[in-house]
């Protein structure tokens, strides 16, 4: 069989990049090893992570966050395997849409592992055995990423005691205890799932703040926040073993500046380090393709191999690890397959912790600022001072707005706070046409809403906020 494109992979990236591939009158393969397509997003990552998010919130607010409003509710039991069943149903409606939209634009979805034979050439090999071999004009790598697990420490992760974050969506008991490595965003959400549900949760995070590379400030009223829910913080902290007990696993760490060394022992490990680029058994060597030093496929600016007719998108290549960064990438690369003008704008690319309270942020923190050497001016307004959020008792957090002090245009919004997830659209959008502050300031938000606190940041960083 010949394509004009074979996608390997079918997370947001190769799932994309194959619709909208087919949407310009292309003829597309996409080759998937899991039995369902949707890749790590989809089966074990953003979808199910966010369903348990969801349900594990609405028992933590039954279950002590209505009396104040006039709720009393008696008697809130968890059904765990209730609630995994809505992840798994979450899922399973999500992969089969999937599945369907391949089905409407005519592509071919074929099960089993790709591998690069030669330029032009692929090979698909069932789980029984069976290979088959297709050729398409363009091929596209679109093969993710895995756990990375801990830099120069052996951990036997066993998705029972000793976890990653696939483990950490399907455990069939609440754990007492857990640790949780890594203080990043997959760290601090199942921790969030865990705690709402009962366990005691501590977190060992080698840098000296949780959410690396977000806004410090934001970062550290953030830890605050979670710290009142009941997380333990050990920052600054360097993991050297993770062992199984009789009781379960044990933490043992030193602090990165030196010093004695500590052990901490819990039900369930989370190891939440990271993730790694994923080109094994794809035969890269075959053809030569090129990797970087983190072993990332190497791109250029129009997602172009080292070798002709071979792109890659998604985590597989540089660039945040998040699905909404490997969907447009797929589809500027269908365009640029295309011959048209396929492009992405990494200044501009939203990223969100899915925690109660969310973390929101666009562009660029005050440190980056202060490092390139950027005049800028800051805008803040907390939702203490928001009416809508006093109706809701969401008054935990604030906006933060960065804009350039000569020509007051917005360099980067941060926003901890019930909803920031939705609210910092309104700023992307923003910077996505180099709006200004008090462009957004002057843009009429309806009342109440949580949004009005995005206004009066805005209206803060040009001039004067109204409303503090
Ligand atoms: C717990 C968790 C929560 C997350 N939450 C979010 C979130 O809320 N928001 C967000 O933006 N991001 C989130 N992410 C990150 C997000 O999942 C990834 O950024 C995204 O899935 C990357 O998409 P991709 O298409 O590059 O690769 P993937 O989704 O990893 O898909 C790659 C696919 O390629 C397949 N594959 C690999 N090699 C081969 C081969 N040789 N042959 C055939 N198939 C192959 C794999 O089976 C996989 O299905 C989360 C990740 C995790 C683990």
């Amino acid at each position: 069989m010949s394509y004009d494109v074979i996608i390997i992979g079918t997370g947001p990236g190769g799932y994309v990049g194959a619709i909208k591939a087919a949407q310009l009158g292309l003829k597309v393969a996409v080759i998937e090893k899991r039995a369902t397509p949707g890749g790590t997003c989809l089966n074990i990552g953003c979808i199910p992570s966010k369903a348990l998010l969801h349900a594990s919130e609405m028992f933590a607010h039954a279950s002590h966050g209505m009396e104040s409003l006039g709720i009393e509710l008696a008697g809130v039991n968890l059904n765990l395997e209730k609630m995994l069943a809505h992840k798994d149903a979450t899922v399973k409606s999500n992969v089969d849409g999937v599945a369907f939209l391949f089905k409407k634009n005519k592509i071919d979805w074929l099960t089993g592992t790709g591998k690069i034979l030669a330029p032009g050439k692929v090979s698909v090999t069932s789980e029984t055995g069976e290979v088959q071999e297709i050729d398409g004009k363009n091929i596209v790598i679109a093969t993710g990423s895995d756990v990375a697990g801990i830099p120069g420490v052996d951990v036997a992760i066993d998705e029972t005691v000793i976890i990653s974050s696939t483990g950490g969506i399907a455990l069939e008991k609440v754990p007492a205890t857990m640790v949780v490595v890594g203080g990043g965003v997959i760290g601090l959400e199942l921790g969030s799932v865990w705690s709402r549900l009962g366990a005691k949760v501590t977190v060992v995070e080698y840098l000296d703040q949780i959410l690396g590379g977000m806004d410090g400030e934001v970062s550290k009223q953030f830890q605050r926040m979670l710290g009142k829910q009941g997380f333990e913080f050990k920052l600054g902290s360097k993991v050297t073993n993770v062992e199984r007990t009789d009781a379960g696993a044990r933490v043992t760490f030193e602090p990165v500046k030196g010093g004695e060394a500590q052990s901490i022992d819990a039900d369930v490990v989370l190891i939440a380090t990271g993730r790694k680029p994923y080109t094994e058994g794809l035969g890269l060597e075959n053809v030569g393709v090129a990797l970087d030093s983190r072993g990332r496929v190497e791109i250029d600016g129009s997602y172009r191999t080292n070798v002709s007719g071979i792109y890659a998108i998604g985590d597989v290549v540089k660039g945040p690890m998040l699905a909404h960064k490997a969907e447009d990438e797929g589809v500027a690369v269908a365009e640029i397959i295309a011959g048209q003008h396929g492009h992405v704008n990494y200044d501009c690319i939203p990223g969100v912790v899915y925690t109660q309270p969310e973390v929101a942020s666009v562009g660029k923190t005050e440190e980056e600022l202060k490092k390139a050497g950027t005049a800028y001016k800051v805008g803040k307004f907390p939702f203490m001072a928001n009416g809508r959020a006093r109706a809701m008792e969401a008054t935990d957090g604030f906006v933060k707005v960065l804009a350039d002090s000569t020509t007051d245009r917005v360099l980067g919004v941060h926003i901890v706070g019930f909803g920031a997830g939705e609210m910092i659209h309104e700023a992307t959008v923003l910077m996505e046409f180099g709006g200004s502050a008090e462009d957004l300031g002057r843009t009429t938000h309806a009342h109440p809403t949580m949004s009005e606190a995005v206004k009066e940041a805005a209206l803060g960083a040009w001039f004067k906020p109204i409303h503090t």
